[in-house]
């Protein structure tokens, strides 16, 4: 057994699969994030004393301490200042759309040659901002509920358990996640399965797993809603704009324009920070409710476990299609993915369970840390589960958009590999 470098206790490791200590965490973390910024620092203690209110709510008697923790509204005054705060910046960030329309009006109408360029930028930064509905989830094959009468009869009892609309429609898609959120102007309701996820998923954690997104419907999570989460929709397309890009070659002109527009970007970034700042109470708070909504509905041992299958099995398959192999494999990429998750040694399942809970917490990430959100729940009463996974005809509803986002998946690869 090779001894660890740092502090000389036997390592685990199971060849393949590099070693790691199980002592001193050497080798843990893979791919080391980059080193804590003083942001990062205040992020961390952040969410670690949201954590510790949530879980000890200071001076209130047990049962109305259980209560406020999982009212999923943002706990006392300071958490409503800075929700109607969020807001406000929120409506600030609506109006740059037609502000940056009449900065381009007023250059236009000066009709000198010089006064076209920052016209034309104007005009183009306020159609990037225009007002739109949210978009069908990107790469998502729909599925009704008439294709599906087995999987909507699950969505429909998941969705009274924790109180969500009814679903108008599926997307099966290739993302290794799911969500539950309304899309174009009529505000239907969808259901994102992301098939990698669902896959390596046993039925009762795929009701966990509605059950936690469909819960986010009606928990006051901020960042959902109409007016706060288009904002940082527009912000986040603004940030991608101004984004230095620039390598040598590219020209002198290509490098002030590059310039221009990342200077112009520092205001985006700040506000982006600003409204998760304000928002993460809020956010977090509703991912804890939305938890424990889950656990009722599935029971807390499948919801504890589904989020377990985030570290040890979901990370895997990020890893697997991130990998470049897809392409040149020609077996079913779903049987491939499922045994690669399954040959897994539970020294290595360990490891990543040991990384997740070394990485930093953050903010800006949409969930709290996953052992966090782990021991909330195994705190909290046990619950049996409410919803019994059907046996039913959900695999075979399933099985034809799946098979097509598989070939999806597939030519993706392919066309990565020959450009
Ligand atoms: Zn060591
Ligand atoms: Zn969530």
């Amino acid at each position: 057994m090779t001894a660890c470098p740092q502090c000389d206790q036997p390592l685990k490791s199971e060849p393949p699969y590099a070693g790691w200590c199980p002592s001193c965490d050497w080798n843990v973390v893979r791919a080391p994030s980059t080193e804590k910024t003083r942001f990062a620092r205040l992020q961390t203690h952040l969410v670690r004393g949201l954590y510790a209110d949530i879980t000890h709510p200071k001076g209130a008697a047990p049962d109305a301490a259980r209560e406020a923790a999982t009212a999923g509204l943002g706990g006392g005054v300071a958490g409503g200042a800075a929700r109607v705060a969020g807001y406000v910046l929120a409506c600030l960030t609506h109006l740059l759309c037609p502000a940056f329309f009449l900065i381009g009006v007023y250059f236009v109408t000066r009709w000198t040659f010089l006064s076209f360029v920052p016209a034309f930028i104007a005009f183009d930064l306020a159609w990037l901002l225009r007002p739109r509905p949210a978009p069908f989830p990107a790469g998502g094959l729909p599925l009704t509920r008439e294709a599906a009468p087995d999987l909507f009869a699950l969505l429909d009892r998941v969705g009274a358990e924790v109180g969500a609309p009814r679903t108008d429609l599926v997307a099966v898609s290739g993302a290794v996640n799911a969500s539950f959120m309304t899309y174009g102007r009529r505000r239907r309701r969808v259901v994102e399965i992301g098939y990698p996820l669902w896959l390596v998923l046993t039925p009762q954690e795929r009701v966990a797993l509605l059950a936690h997104e469909m819960a986010h419907s009606g928990n006051g999570d901020g960042r959902h809603g109409l007016v706060v989460g288009s904002a940082l929709h527009s912000l986040g397309v603004l940030r991608d704009v101004t984004r230095f890009d620039w390598q040598e070659g590219d020209g002198m002109s290509r490098l002030v324009a590059e310039a221009f527009l990342a200077v112009l970007g520092l205001p985006v970034r700040g506000l982006i920070m600003a409204m998760e700042l304000l928002l993460y109470r809020s956010a977090q708070r509703a991912e804890y409710r939305a938890d424990e909504l889950a656990a009722r509905a599935a029971g807390t041992t499948a919801t504890i476990s589904l989020l377990d299958a985030l570290i040890t099995r979901a990370d895997p398959v990020h890893h697997f299609l991130d990998a470049g192999v897809v392409a040149t494999r020609t077996d079913d990429l779903w049987t491939a993915i499922r045994s690669y998750v399954e040959s897994l040694p539970e020294s290595e399942r360990e490891r990543l369970r040991r990384a997740a809970r070394l990485e930093e917490l953050r903010v800006d990430r949409t969930h709290p840390p996953t052992y966090l959100r782990m021991s909330r729940l195994a705190a909290l009463p046990h619950e049996e589960g409410r919803v019994r996974a059907p046996g039913g005809a959900i695999g075979t509803e399933l099985a034809p958009p799946a098979a097509r986002v598989a070939e999806a998946i597939r030519e993706d690869a392919q066309s990565a590999l020959y450009h």
